[in-house]
């Protein structure tokens, strides 16, 4: 029996530590449990103070993964030991896995420019050419729309890849998960683009060494606005980290 992550808190969202996620969300398809992952970097975590929309999303995941560097340095603080899961990474290891196991049901690919979700997933058929990939763009007409949700209902894809970046996708997954309450739904940002070889990530020694972030603003100079809120981020988690976890009631007793 797979032991279910542990719950521990980035601020005042929650958290989940885990050896092996990859195995943890597959146990979930075995018993048939849908589950939202939301991967949460330091970003989200500023954004969600700001959008209380987005807290809500995050706080309603059944699996939030350390996929930032900053949300390990949280971490650390605490003298909790987690490794980081980038979502991206998070994802393949799953699409792998379903093209091993040649899972019955599809995987849906939904976001990103018109053609990125069908290149990205070319290239995985390629891989897997028994898995079905269901891939649709991520700027639909309202009847588009009406359609990827009418087809998620009839397919019931195991596995939705979400690609509208944050706090879009977060959100979308929260309203519409119910179309298949079997599923595993994630929110995977640009990993679509870099799938489909528009966008590349950093290159491992970057990664290493936690400087993901400094190589995307090399690539999308455009982020820094958003990334302004990085050195916030160490501060408040500096100031934070020995104040003791705030308890929820869904918590188990301590
Ligand atoms: N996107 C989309 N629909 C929209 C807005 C954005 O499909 O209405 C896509 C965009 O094409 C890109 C992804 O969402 O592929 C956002 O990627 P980014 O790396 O910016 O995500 P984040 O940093 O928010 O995780």
């Amino acid at each position: 029996m797979l032991k279910a992550p542990r719950r521990s808190q980035v601020f005042d969202l929650p958290i989940h530590l885990c050896d092996d996620y990859v195995a943890w969300l597959q146990s979930r398809w075995q018993q048939n449990l849908g589950t939202h992952v939301v991967t949460l970097n330091s970003e989200m975590a500023m954004q969600a103070e700001r959008q209380p929309e987005l807290a809500a999303a995050i706080r309603q995941a059944d699996l939030v993964i350390p996929d930032g560097a900053g949300v390990i340095f949280y971490l650390r603080l605490r003298q909790q030991r987690q490794q980081r899961c980038p979502g991206i990474e998070l994802a393949s290891a799953l699409i792998e896995a379903a093209g091993q196991q040649s899972l019955a049901e599809p995987i849906a690919f939904y976001g990103g420019a018109p053609g990125i979700a069908e290149r990205a997933a070319a290239v995985w058929q390629k891989r897997y050419p028994h898995l079905r990939l269901l891939a649709f763009h991520g700027y639909l007409s309202a009847e588009e729309a009406a359609a990827l949700e009418q087809t998620l209902q009839a397919e019931q894809p195991r596995l939705i890849l979400v690609g509208l970046g944050v706090p879009r996708q977060e959100l979308w997954i929260a309203q519409h998960r119910r179309l298949c309450p079997g599923a595993t739904w994630i929110g995977i940002g640009g990993s679509f683009d870099i799938w489909a070889g528009v966008k590349s990530r950093a290159p491992a020694w970057w990664c290493e060494h936690n400087l993901e972030w400094l190589y995307r603003l090399y690539q999308e100079p455009w982020r820094w606005r958003r990334m302004s809120v990085l050195p916030q981020f160490a501060l408040r988690a500096l100031v934070t980290a020995y104040t003791p976890n705030r308890r929820y009631s869904s918590d188990p007793p301590a």
